[in-house]
């Protein structure tokens, strides 16, 4: 069986000094494909590093995340910009993320609709997908989606409003889910009403997860098919068949040919 982590911080500062070891150790897990996700300039520089350095697994999401805007250097939205359009035919970017609206940082609301807007109109002009952050603001996103014209749309770590799901799935948005799913109700319930062909998994690590299995331990690429195994319980289906659909769903959405 193979797996991917479609949405991983190995940019952040936590995994600099271990990333030979969470590599190695996700190849051990037979995790084909990682995609780091940016949080600013200085991640976004860090994943195209990563994406050279192990070019094997690594693919980089470059932008600017929501709780980042307040502290923007005076060019860093206007830089940031330039290096995803530059890095264009690089094959290791394949994506606009992580971006999006954070209803919790309501105090830097303008500034966080400013920066989101710019990043959807770049994926628009480049045609790359776009990774989410939607906490608190999913359905103000999926009515402000529909004026851009993108060409693939992942919301990560989708939690609620359950109501908001038909049209995600409609609209034919993915999303991704991570070690929560082993506990979580709410989580479990999304992964039901999702259908398999919209569902990529995830680990939004060093984010950790301090219910069991996981118990705080250091979240890496290797929990993810714990991850696999809850979703197949869940839709009552071979752990093997919905590997396969999820690695299917990673080259659908992402454009790129695993190994
Ligand atoms: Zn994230």
């Amino acid at each position: 069986m193979k797996f991917v982590d479609a949405h991983i911080h190995l940019s952040d500062e936590e995994y600099s000094q271990c990333i030979n070891e969470i590599i190695a150790e996700a190849k051990s897990s037979n995790i084909v494909a990682l995609v780091s996700n940016s949080m600013n300039l200085e991640t976004s520089i860090t994943s195209l590093k990563l994406t050279e350095q192990y070019s094997e697994t690594v693919y980089a999401a470059l932008g600017i995340h929501p709780w980042n805007v307040n502290a923007l250097s005076g060019t860093e939205l206007q830089q940031t910009l330039e290096l995803i359009s530059k890095q264009r035919q690089n094959k290791a970017l394949i994506a606009i993320g992580e971006i999006g609206l954070d209803q919790k940082y309501a105090n830097m609301w303008d500034k966080q609709l400013m920066v989101f807007d710019e990043m959807l109109h770049l994926a628009e002009e480049l045609d790359l997908p776009v990774i989410i952050h939607s906490r608190g603001t999913t359905t103000k996103i999926v009515e402000m989606l529909p004026s851009y014209n993108l060409k693939k749309v992942l919301l990560h770590w989708f939690s609620n409003p359950i109501s908001a799901l038909e049209k995600v799935v409609e609209d034919g948005y993915y999303i991704t889910e991570g070690p929560p799913v082993a506990y979580s109700n709410g989580i479990r319930e999304v992964v039901r009403k999702t259908p398999l062909t919209n569902l990529l998994t995830e680990t939004d690590g060093p984010v950790r997860f301090f219910k069991q299995p996981f118990n705080g331990k250091r979240t890496t690429p290797a929990f993810i098919p714990t991850v696999v195994k809850a979703i197949a319980e869940i839709k009552n289906m071979d752990v093997a068949e919905v590997a396969e659909q999820i690695i299917k769903n990673f080259e659908e959405f992402f454009g790129v040919k695993l190994n």
